[in-house]
């Protein structure tokens, strides 16, 4: 038998009489896939296959996005609004009248008794652009309450934070093409096999024409730290140390860029005299890699002609999780690495619109990257809106990793909750569970009814799902892309536009802005607020004001800032780097080098829980399983919660390959099927996130102190024997669920 690629055979897939094919986007990760979704003669939508012309994934699919025609019907779909008095009662069906009627009321009557912060809102990274600019409209200028925000706390915060504090701006500044110029890439607690497939490719394929050193940090020898060529199993939480040390053996051999440090950054003589606490021979130590191997990465990372570094969860997913984004960006900064193709600081996201949330729907501050903090901004918005700009707080409200606190604490008594599922997704479920039951108002907004935050809701409102409406999504690399309508909506299901121009009616000022009825019109109105310049005279990066549905559809996505001027000069596809003047975002128009000191303050492996408890995802399964665990697919090639054990720590406790144990801490407990690897190390267990009822009752959450994101990857946890038929029992209630 004869191997190799040349002699692959090509694979013959059966014909599926596909007579039409609608464009649209992926609507599961960030990577940004353009798709085709195949309709046969009947109208009825029989395949998916990856769109061959376009730039991101040309041709390429996932799994998931393979499959992601079969959420269309796909079991548990919201047929129609459903409520109820008490969360334990029976939900009773009604009208979409009378569920935004009473919903607006209760909004109102709470408001009126306990202030208009009482009532918060939690939405996703999932909704389409339009559709976050105008919840943003509704939460901000209609509802009025400041205690809104997005799920995007629990996976980007860190990234955006460590962003403006760095750059002035968020935006990440790189793109995939960096790839096929990068001569050092270094990926920081980011496994982009099985979390971004495609991006993995693109990596690959660079990789195949052109060899340049893989360097993986992570504490888990990961599929992506298997095909590295160095790998630095770090202590978690521990990444500041390391970088630190880099920069401290990049300083004093000289290795650093002097010209680009001096015109364009500042804060360097403070940033060179803090690092040189972190000699390797030291942060050794703390970070667990040896001083050798410090010197060697930092080496090769500072005279790569241009040199490159992701990160994902592993950074942002911890209490240095903002801090560990500003110093991969000193890292990049220092050695002249931002704003050239090859040398950046690209923060890979995780959810399929999370950059749209970000850009517009004014969770963190007002549209456009706008602050609330700033006057001007206030009053820009609230005139393009046609309201008062003192209706506008002066400052952001609490994150969702604070708005739960305040449900315990009574502060808050409604809450809706937009397309996510906290009693999954949140650290620490049994936590969030019972602060639920203190709410006097929930309501759920979902594609599916059997969402587990249903359990506790007063008010169900049935979505309509990705293709079923239109707007756009942005990628990682900030590239903006349709879906348009393929199908009609489910049943009675409402596109999230419609719930939230809907709702809008039922507000004063939502007589006084005005909600267009097209998602186009949407886009004309942010297309509009893009323009111009920000606080401190600088271009807006954000500016897509010379996109349109059909240009975008014409160049399979386009990426900001493109201006009218670039449309006008017929260039198609956008601008792939920012930054590449050395002019950034801030008062001086130079970048922030910033300060971190590392404090040790995750909770760690002790006597009476000696393990590591790390979690992350697998490739079959996106988020908390609401869509993928309805495939038949997905769940066949990952039906159940796993534990990663290493076979030596394994054999200390007798515990055997593909047997249950039990996980405990002062927290809850989960029960889970182990499956014995090296991949760990032995005093390490990996669970995947997204099962109900699994990792998240273990872990603690501890908040970064700038972007409130919980740290999910560092808590302890101790491992008990189990009785194997009661937890085969158990798991079998699970998957049947
Ligand atoms: Fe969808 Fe991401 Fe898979 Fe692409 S890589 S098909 S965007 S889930």
């Amino acid at each position: 038998m004869l191997f190799g690629r040349k002699n692959r055979k090509p694979i013959s897939i059966p014909s599926k009489k596909v007579e039409e094919w609608k464009y649209t986007t992926c609507n599961y990760c960030s990577t940004g896939c353009a798709i085709e979704i195949g309709l046969n003669e009947d109208k009825k939508i029989v395949t998916t296959r990856g769109h061959a012309g376009a730039d991101v994934n040309r041709g390429k699919l996932c799994i998931k996005g393979l499959l992601e025609h079969e959420l269309f019907e796909s079991p548990g779909r919201g047929t129609q609004p459903l409520i109820r008095d008490k969360h334990y009662e029976e939900f009773k069906p009604t009208t979409w009248d009378n569920a935004l009627d009473t919903t607006a009321a209760k909004f109102k009557a709470i408001q009126e008794k306990y202030g208009r912060d009482s009532v918060a809102i939690v939405s996703t990274g999932q909704l389409l652009t339009e559709e976050f600019y105008t919840l943003g409209k509704l939460a901000r200028g209609c509802i009025g309450t400041n205690n809104y925000d997005g799920n995007t706390t629990l996976c980007m915060a860190s990234a955006v934070s460590g962003y403006k504090r760095s750059f002035g701006s968020d935006g990440p500044p790189g793109c995939y093409d960096d790839f096929e110029h990068t001569h050092c890439f270094m990926a920081f607690g980011s496994n982009l096999p099985e979390q971004h497939p495609i991006i993995y490719w693109r990596l690959k394929e660079a990789l195949e024409k052109r060899k340049f050193p893989l360097i993986v940090v992570d504490p888990r020898v990961t599929m992506l730290a298997q095909f590295a060529d160095i790998h630095l199993p770090i202590t978690p939480g521990t990444d500041c140390v390391l970088i630190n040390s880099m920069m401290h053996v990049i300083i004093n051999e000289g290795l650093q860029d002097k010209a680009y440090i001096d015109a364009h950054t500042q804060g360097y003589d403070e940033l060179q005299k803090l690092v040189q606490d972190y000699a390797p021979e030291v942060a050794q130590h703390q970070c667990g890699i040896d001083e050798d191997t410090i010197r060697t990465v930092a080496r090769i990372y500072a005279k790569a002609p241009a040199a490159m570094s992701i990160w994902t969860m592993g950074i942002n997913q911890s209490t240095h999780g903002s801090d560990g984004v500003a110093n991969i960006n000193n890292l990049n900064l220092i050695t002249g690495n931002i704003g050239k193709p090859g040398g950046t600081s690209l923060s890979i996201t995780g959810q399929c619109n999370a950059m749209g949330t970000r850009e517009w729907s004014s969770c963190s501050g007002l549209p456009g990257y706008r602050y609330l903090e700033n006057p001007d901004d206030r009053q820009e918005i609230a005139d393009f809106w046609g309201i008062d700009p003192e209706f506008f707080p002066k400052k952001r409200g609490l994150a969702e990793t604070d708005i739960f606190p305040a449900i315990e604490t009574g502060e808050i008594k409604a809450l809706w909750i937009v397309a996510t599922n906290p009693m999954t997704s949140m650290a620490n479920t049994g936590r969030i569970r019972k602060a639920l039951e203190n709410l006097e108002f929930l309501v759920v907004q979902d594609v599916y009814e059997d969402v587990e935050m249903n359990q506790y809701a007063h008010m169900y409102f049935p979505a309509s799902v990705w293709a079923e409406k239109q707007g756009c999504h942005t990628n990682t690399e900030r590239r903006v892309n349709l879906i348009d309508n393929v199908l009609p909506p489910y049943a009675d299901s409402k596109p999230d536009f419609w719930i939230f121009n809907q709702m809008s009616k039922r507000f004063d000022n939502g007589q006084k802005i005005k909600f267009p009825d097209e998602p186009e019109e949407a886009f004309n109105e942010m297309k509009a607020l893009s323009k111009g310049t920000n606080a401190y005279g600088n271009e807006r990066t954000l500016d897509i004001s010379g996109m349109s549905y059909e240009k975008i559809i014409k160049a399979r996505g386009i990426q900001w800032p493109y201006s009218e001027e670039d449309a006008e000069a017929c260039i198609e596809k956008g601008e792939p780097r920012l930054y590449t003047d050395g002019q950034f975002q801030t008062k001086s128009g130079k970048a922030n080098l910033i300060c971190v000191d590392f404090y040790d303050n995750n909770e760690k492996p002790c006597k009476d829980y000696p393990f590591w408890l790390n979690s992350g995802r697998v490739v079959e399964h996106f988020h908390t399983r609401t869509r993928t665990g309805k495939i038949g697919n997905c769940n066949k090639f990952s039906p159940t919660p796993y534990m990663e054990m290493n076979p030596d720590a394994a054999a200390e406790l007798g515990i055997e390959h593909q047997t249950y144990v039990r996980l405990t801490n002062k927290r809850g407990d989960a029960v889970v099927l182990v499956q014995l690897t090296q991949r760990v190390p032995r005093n390490m267990v990996f669970i995947p996130f997204h099962f109900h009822d699994c990792v998240n009752r273990l872990t603690l959450g501890l908040l970064d102190p700038y972007s409130r994101q919980p740290a999910f990857k560092q808590c302890s946890v101790r491992i008990e024997h189990v009785d194997q038929a009661e937890a085969a029992r158990l798991n079998a209630e699970r998957r049947a669920y």
